[in-house]
């Protein structure tokens, strides 16, 4: 039994831009992404360094569009000894493509992201967690295409469209009859509040204590928590002129003291790659 003192936790980042958010009139379209102002270079580079003053590695879930982009920097992730993920290529919701669509999207991300960084893809992460009942094929399009792992579902029901599946590393069944790797995103157990609390808006939001309760009360029943991180997470100069009030608050709060946070939690746990913690996991499994 892993103390819990000693338990590995899993690092992560999607790799995409500003204007990847969901929901924004006007950002959906992805002819317009090249005329917008971008930072996911910029910051990237900041994730990088933190990552390496602290001599952790992570997973990095690239959107191909940005892969093919900024293909130097998937090859320093790459160089720099992460693993590599994608988030789909032009970070469409799962929920809003049929098989055909969700497969050539993830094999042109798979080229790209590859082409860049010469090395394997080896994990799946759905734009906001968007694989829901009824879309288990793109469970079985990943195992098709030879990628490893999911970090994809979101093991509570939020509006009814959650994914009820066990928290922590497991192998997930398929109907095919296949298994894969998969990762759920951390839910702190609340009852009727559970919620997220290792990423993203919830992370910038939440103080320090919460979220370190929330690790150390998932690591009491040795469940490791995943962080996931994205570059406009640290950007306190996120462009927010075009979005909803709503929208702007939520893009920018807590922005300035992401980076900080991540270097004390970095400092205080253990952390590696999905695909180490996920085969940690799946090998206490047998
Ligand atoms: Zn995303």
């Amino acid at each position: 039994m892993t103390r819990s003192t000693d338990l590995i936790h899993a690092l992560s980042f999607d790799i995409e831009d500003w204007f990847h958010m969901q929901g924004v009139e006007g950002l959906d379209d992805h002819d317009n992404w090249d005329s917008l102002p971008s930072l996911v270079e910029r910051y990237t580079d900041e994730i990088l360094q933190v990552c390496s003053d602290a001599n952790v590695r992570a997973t990095f879930f690239v959107v191909g569009w940005v892969a093919e982009r900024y293909p130097r920097l998937v090859a320093r992730i790459v160089d720099e000894g992460h693993e590599l993920g994608t988030h789909s290529h032009l970070h469409r919701m799962v929920t809003d493509l049929d098989r055909d669509e969700f497969t050539s999207d993830l094999k042109r991300s798979v080229a790209a992201i590859e082409f860049a960084g010469g090395a394997a893809v080896r994990g799946f992460r759905a734009p906001s967690f968007s694989i829901r009942p009824g879309t288990e094929w793109a469970l079985e399009s990943l195992v098709d295409l030879g990628i490893e792992f999911d970090a994809s579902l979101y093991p509570v029901a939020r509006n009814g469209s959650g994914y009820h599946v066990e928290p922590g590393g497991h192998l997930f069944e398929l109907e095919s009859g296949g298994t894969i790797r998969e990762l759920p995103v951390s839910i702190l157990p609340l009852g009727p509040l559970s919620t997220r609390f290792s990423g993203g808006g919830y992370l910038r939001l939440m103080p320090m204590p919460l979220i370190k309760w929330g690790i150390n009360r998932l690591g009491a029943r040795d469940q490791p928590t995943v962080v996931y991180l994205h570059p406009r997470d640290f950007a306190a100069d996120v462009p927010t002129a075009g979005l909803p009030p709503k929208r702007r608050l939520a893009a920018t709060i807590g922005t300035t003291r992401t980076k900080q946070k991540l270097v004390e939690l970095l400092r205080r746990y253990n952390w590696s790659t999905c695909g180490d913690v996920l085969a940690l996991a799946t090998s206490d499994a047998g």
